[in-house]
C-alpha cells in the first residue's frame, strides 16, 4: 500500500492511534487526526504530531474531516459503527484498524494471540520462547508497543508476536498470521459486542486469512473453543490441561508432551514457575506455538523453566518469616479472583476489594470458606463484599491497602500466603492496578526492611 501523498485520517488518540499517524506521516501520506477527547484531555499525546505536521482536531469528529479522506485508519476504542464512520464508508472510503495497517507493511512471520483471559501471559512467554529459539523476535501488540512500531524494524527473518484484542480484530482485512491462537473464550465485553455470537465471530476472524500453511492453536478443554475448529483452513493444533489431544500439546504423567504424527516430551510440568492451572494452561499454548514455529524443544524447555509471572499477574514477590506475599492486581473481576485463589490449596490472607463493578462476590464464598484463613477488604467496595463473600472466616475490614498489609503482615504464620486478588478496580484509591500493584509490592518491601532491622521481626 503506498500512501504517499494521500490523505489518511487516524480515528482514536490512543497509543496505537498515535503510533499510527506518525507512521503514516513518515511514508509521506498527509495525516489529520481526530479524537472526541478534548485538547486538554490530549496535552500529552499532541506536541508530538504538530511537530511532524499532522493536523490535529479535538472535541469531535467533524463531517468535513471524516469525508475528506482517502483512507481511515481506527483506533481499536472507537466501535466499528459510529455515524462519522458509517458516513465515511457510504462515501466510499475505506476504513481499516491498526492491526491491517501493519499487516499491509510488515515483513516476517507473524504469531497472533486471542482470547478472554490469559493473553498477556502467553503472549510474553511465547515471545520468550521463539527468542529462545534463536529468531529475531518482536512482541508487542495490544500490550506494549503498537504493532505498526514493528514495521520499521522488521525483515523476512523475524517474528512478531501479537497479542490481539477482539476490539483489533473486527478491522482487519488482509492480516494473516502463521499462527494463531484463540486460548479461550468466555463472555466478555458484551457491552461492546452486543452477544455472546458477535464476540465468537470477532474472535474467529483471527482465522480468516490463513491458509492449510498455517496454523490455528485451540484450546480442548474450553467447550466453546471446540467448536471454533469445524471447517477452519489452517492446521489445527489443541492445547489440554485435562486430556491427551491428537495433534497439540497436552499432560501425560505430569509431563508435556506434544504430538503431531510424531510425539516429543518437553518437560515435566514441576518445572514451572508459574502459579496455578490456568497458567499451565497458558504454557500448553505456548508450548504448542513454539514447536508450530518450529522451535527446538529443548530451546522452549529453557524458556519456560526461566519464565516468571509477568508483573502483576499471580506475581511472587517475596517470602518474609516464611510468608509468600503474591500480587495479583491484575485481578479485577471475580474471575480472577477465583483464579488465584484456586492456585494455592490453604493458608489464604486475600485481600479483596477497590471499585465495584457490579460483581457478585458470593461467587467467592465457597473458594474463600475452603482455602483462605482471612480477608482484609479495602476501598469503595468493602461494605458490598463483606455482606456477599459470607461468614465462614473472619473479615478484617481494613479500608487502605497499607492497613490491609500491615493486618495481614501481623497475623500471619509460617507457611501463609498473602494474596492481593482484590476482584475489583482500582480507580477509587489508585490511579491504574499497575499503581495498586506497585503500591503493595512497596509496602511488602517496607516490610522486609522492617523486620530485618527489628529484633522482634517487625512485630
Ligand atoms: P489478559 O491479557 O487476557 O487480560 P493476563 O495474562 O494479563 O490476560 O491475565 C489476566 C488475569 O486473567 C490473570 O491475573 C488471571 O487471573 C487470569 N488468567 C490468566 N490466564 C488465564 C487463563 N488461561 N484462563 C483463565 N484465566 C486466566
Amino acid at each position: 500500500m503506498d500512501v504517499k501523498g494521500k490523505r489518511v485520517l487516524v480515528v482514536g488518540l490512543g497509543k496505537s492511534g498515535v503510533a499510527s499517524a506518525l507512521f503514516l506521516e513518515s511514508r509521506g501520506a498527509r495525516v489529520t487526526v481526530s479524537d472526541a477527547k478534548s485538547e486538554d484531555q490530549l496535552r500529552n499525546e499532541i506536541p508530538a504530531l504538530l511537530d511532524r505536521g499532522i493536523t490535529v482536531e479535538t472535541g469531535k469528529h467533524g463531517e468535513r474531516t471524516f469525508r475528506d479522506q482517502d483512507l481511515i485508519v481506527v483506533s481499536p476504542g472507537v466501535p466499528a459503527d459510529v455515524a462519522p464512520l458509517q458516513h465515511a464508508r457510504r462515501f466510499g472510503i475505506p476504513v481499516i484498524g491498526e492491526i491491517e495497517l501493519t499487516a499491509r507493511y510488515l515483513q516476517g512471520q507473524i504469531v497472533a494471540i486471542t482470547g478472554s483471559n490469559g493473553k498477556t501471559t502467553t503472549t510474553t512467554l511465547t515471545g520468550e520462547i521463539i527468542a529462545s529459539g534463536g529468531r529475531k523476535t518482536l512482541v508487542g501488540g495490544n500490550i506494549g508497543t503498537p504493532a505498526v512500531t514493528f514495521v520499521e524494524q522488521s525483515s523476512p527473518d523475524t517474528w512478531v508476536v501479537l497479542e490481539i484484542s477482539s476490539f483489533q480484530l473486527e478491522s482487519i482485512e488482509t492480516f494473516r498470521p502463521h499462527i494463531s491462537a484463540i486460548l479461550n473464550v468466555t463472555p466478555d465485553h458484551l457491552d461492546r459486542h452486543g452477544s455472546m455470537e458477535n464476540y465468537i465471530a470477532a474472535k474467529l476472524r483471527i482465522f480468516e486469512n490463513q491458509t492449510a500453511e498455517d496454523f490455528a492453536v485451540l484450546n480442548a478443554d474450553n467447550e466453546i473453543s471446540c467448536r471454533l475448529a469445524a471447517g477452519l483452513k489452517p492446521q489445527v493444533l489443541w492445547f489440554s490441561r485435562l486430556a491427551s489431544v491428537e495433534r497439540g500439546a497436552f499432560v501425560r504423567n505430569g509431563l508435556i508432551v506434544f504430538r503431531n504424527g510424531l510425539e516429543v516430551e518437553i518437560m515435566p510440568v514441576s518445572e514451572i514457575e508459574l502459579k496455578g492451572a490456568h497458567n499451565l494452561e497458558n504454557v500448553l499454548a505456548a508450548v504448542a506455538i513454539g514447536m508450530a514455529a518450529g522451535i527446538e524443544p529443548a530451546a522452549i524447555r529453557r524458556a519456560v523453566q526461566e519464565f516468571r509471572a509477568v508483573e502483576h499477574r499471580l506475581e511472587y514477590v517475596a517470602t518474609l518469616r516464611g510468608v509468600q506475599y503474591y500480587n495479583d492486581s491484575k485481578a479485577t473481576n471475580v474471575d480472577a479472583t477465583i483464579k488465584a485463589l484456586q492456585s494455592f490449596p490453604a493458608n489464604i490472607h486475600l485481600i479483596l476489594g477497590g471499585k465495584d463493578k457490579g460483581s457478585d462476590y458470593s461467587e467467592l464464598s465457597a473458594l474463600i470458606a475452603e482455602r483462605a484463613k482471612r480477608v482484609y477488604t479495602i476501598g469503595a467496595a468493602a461494605a458490598k463484599i463483606e455482606s456477599q463473600i459470607g461468614n465462614a472466616i473472619p473479615v478484617t475490614s481494613a479500608q487502605t491497602l497499607e492497613s490491609a498489609v500491615r493486618k495481614a503482615a501481623d497475623l500471619a504464620v509460617e507457611g501463609d500466603i498473602v494474596l492481593l486478588a482484590p476482584a475489583c478496580a482500582s480507580f477509587d484509591q489508585f490511579t491504574s492496578y499497575e499503581h495498586r500493584g506497585r503500591i503493595f509490592k512497596e509496602l511488602v518491601q517496607s516490610l522486609a526492611a522492617l523486620q530485618s532491622s527489628s529484633p522482634t521481626g517487625g512485630r
